[in-house]
């Protein structure tokens, strides 16, 4: 073969350590997979933490909001049964407060779902919440008893002034629209005594007694507040506050209390 030297064609030589060629590849594509990996990682990373951070200022408050009763217990009946109301109420103050867009919020149990005071008390408190909220619906064998009361977390409790300046303010809307405050301004204070009988007191009894006050409102730290809207077993409460455009109007009411009870913290600091 004139001209034409054989070693032409033998294959390039390598180093004693090089790897061959297609081992070479396959490590670079190994390292490629990894650097996406990583950079995926990263991105995500950053990602959530932006997450994280409009978060917490976008949404700086989180409600708690406790539907009263649920599931087998519908609470007691009268005109409509005290579930219709409380579920009702929780829903429609759920929107506005979804749509004001300032708020995260928490609910103690599903529409339907029945839980006990117990599991509602402690998945809300799990949530470190701003501020809570239970609702519940009033009755009476009289049915002529009327009104809107609701029940702060009671005097010798750490939460106790805060949730006082709360439930002035939820009372206060719900005069605004309508309701008759009952006792001295709407605000009492709910107590089982040792017998586990139920003690209601006016907000002018200021006594620390040893007694517990209502399960949804125990170890509760932020400002807590039971509501009963109105007497499911009175005609006028019920249509003011227990048919749709009453709860709509009675979520409209804890929505504007809730709003301002915030903006007066924000205000203060
Ligand atoms: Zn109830």
């Amino acid at each position: 073969m004139k001209g034409k030297n054989w070693r032409e064609y033998e294959p390039p030589k390598r180093g004693r350590h090089e790897k061959p060629e297609k081992h070479r590849r396959k490590r670079r594509r190994r390292g490629g997979i990894l650097r996406r990996i990583l950079l995926t990682a990263v991105l995500f990373a950053i990602g959530y933490c932006g997450f994280l951070v409009y978060y917490s200022t976008a949404r700086p408050y989180t409600i708690a909001l406790d539907a009263g009763h649920g599931g087998e217990d519908v609470g007691a009946e009268g005109i409509i049964q005290e579930i219709e109301l409380t579920e009702r109420t929780t829903m429609e103050l759920k929107e506005l407060l979804e749509a004001d867009g300032r708020f995260r919020i928490v609910l103690s149990r599903k529409e339907g779902e029945g839980k006990s005071i117990t599991e509602r008390n402690e998945k809300l408190r799990k949530r470190e919440p701003d501020i809570l909220l239970s609702i519940h619906g009033n009755a009476s064998d009289d049915p002529s008893a009327n009104g809107f009361e609701c029940y702060p977390s009671p005097p010798g409790y750490a939460n106790h002034d805060a949730s006082m300046v709360f439930a002035q303010l939820i009372a206060g809307e719900f005069q605004t629209v309508g309701a008759r405050l009952r006792g001295t301004d709407g605000v009492r204070f709910g107590y089982y005594d040792e017998n586990d009988e139920k003690v209601l007191l006016d907000s002018t009894d200021t006594t620390v007694y040893d007694y517990d006050t209502f399960g949804i409102l125990k170890h509760m730290e932020c400002p807590a507040v039971l509501a009963e809207q109105c007497f499911i077993t009175n005609a006028a409460d019920v249509e003011g506050f227990g048919t749709e455009d009453g709860c709509k109007k009675a979520a409209a009411a804890y929505y504007r209390a809730i709003c301002r009870y915030l903006e007066n913290l924000e205000q203060d600091t």
